[in-house]
């Protein structure tokens, strides 16, 4: 057994927030297993890896290229196999994001491996090294536990939100590796990249969720979902229906084939909640449903529902949410 590596990504010169979690979830690991955590970061500034340090990485490797500008999976997949040739990893964990979780598929294909999709827990064995993960099965209808069978590049793709980072150690200091990994040229062109823009909060990193559904009749209903979430310092996302008529991008999507969230409250307004949607949101604390039909299944997942038409629920719904926010 070697070392637990954590795939650090980075967004505008910064960690990615999900590094926090990924290095959390290390640090559990590091305890069951008696093995230290590394962070491997592509083109890393000083900042970064002071962050994954104070984070509890004990290693940071870093890996310098021009190629890893752009977030190719390609060019990822093999900074990240390179990586894992050279320190022969006992764990590798990635985080579910899209870059996260197509470079650790594709790294543990080229490394003859075994991936762990979408994980909701891990604990590992000191005796064998294996390690075991909790991961929805049956569209988040259940839960299963599996256990990998060789102790060697075991890749774990974590759900992202299921591990809260550490408090900041500013004592602690990582030992830095430079690892010389030649990158060949992209396959993959990039030929213009475009910045989505947002106001708010990511839908990724919000604690209040106003989700909509097909139910809302038409895009226009979304401003009223704008204008609660803006009271609630929230984000509003949106089921698969909503994104397929082209009412919102499909960056809005929670869900099985969309995003996976985990917020402190999580609002349905006429969202049915299929299987296929509740596999994205099961795992919120709280759960408010709006739907007019009480048989929905949304009902069963919910804490607190409201059975009715939303035109006439949702006004006093924010009239209250701004009278209560601004007391
Ligand atoms: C392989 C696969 C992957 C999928 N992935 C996803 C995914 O990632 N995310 C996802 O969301 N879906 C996904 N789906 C689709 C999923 O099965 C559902 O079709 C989808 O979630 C339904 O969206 P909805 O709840 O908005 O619409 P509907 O099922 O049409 O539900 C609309 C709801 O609105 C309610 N309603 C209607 N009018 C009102 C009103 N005036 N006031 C209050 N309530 C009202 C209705 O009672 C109903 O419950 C997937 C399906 C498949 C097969």
């Amino acid at each position: 057994m070697t070392e637990i590596l954590v795939f650090c990504e980075t967004n505008e010169e910064k960690l990615d927030s999900s590094t926090g979690e990924l290095l959390a979830a290390g640090r559990k690991l590091s305890n069951e297993l008696s093995l230290p955590v590394s962070a491997v970061i592509f083109n890393p500034n000083a900042e970064m890896t002071k962050e994954a340090s104070s984070l509890g990485a004990d290693k940071v490797y870093k890996v310098n290229d021009p190629k890893f500008e752009h977030k190719t999976d390609e060019i990822f997949t093999h900074g990240l196999f390179e990586t894992c040739k050279q320190i022969k990893p006992t764990v590798i964990l990635a985080a579910k994001t899209s870059l996260g979780r197509n470079v650790a598929a594709r790294t543990a294909y080229r490394l003859k491996s075994t991936v762990a999709q979408d994980c909701m827990d891990i604990s590992g064995d000191k005796n064998t090294g294996l390690i075991s993960v909790t991961r929805p099965v049956y569209g988040g209808n259940a839960q299963a536990v599996f256990t990998f069978t060789k102790p060697l590049n075991q890749m774990v793709i974590l759900r992202v939100k299921t591990f809260e980072p550490l408090p900041i150690d500013n004592t602690k200091i990582a030992e830095e590796i430079t690892l010389e990994i030649p990158i060949p040229d992209a396959k993959l062109k990039v030929i213009d990249t475009v910045k989505q823009e947002f106001e708010g909060v990511r839908l990724e990193d919000a604690s209040v969720i106003v989700g909509g559904g097909r139910g809302l009749g038409g895009p226009e209903a979304f401003e009223h979902l704008e204008e609660l979430a803006k009271i609630l310092n929230g984000a509003v996302g949106a089921s698969r229906a909503v994104c397929d008529a082209g009412w919102l991008d499909h960056s809005y999507q929670i869900g099985l084939t969309g995003k996976t969230v985990t917020p402190d409250l999580y609002i349905t307004i006429a969202i049915s909640g299929a299987s296929q949607h509740m596999a994205g949101c099961s795992a919120s604390k709280n759960i408010i449903a709006i739907n007019k039909d009480g048989d929905a299944n949304i009902f069963k997942e919910a804490s607190f529902g409201v059975v009715g038409d939303w035109e006439q629920i949702l006004p006093s719904f924010t009239a209250t949410a701004r009278e209560l926010t601004q007391s």
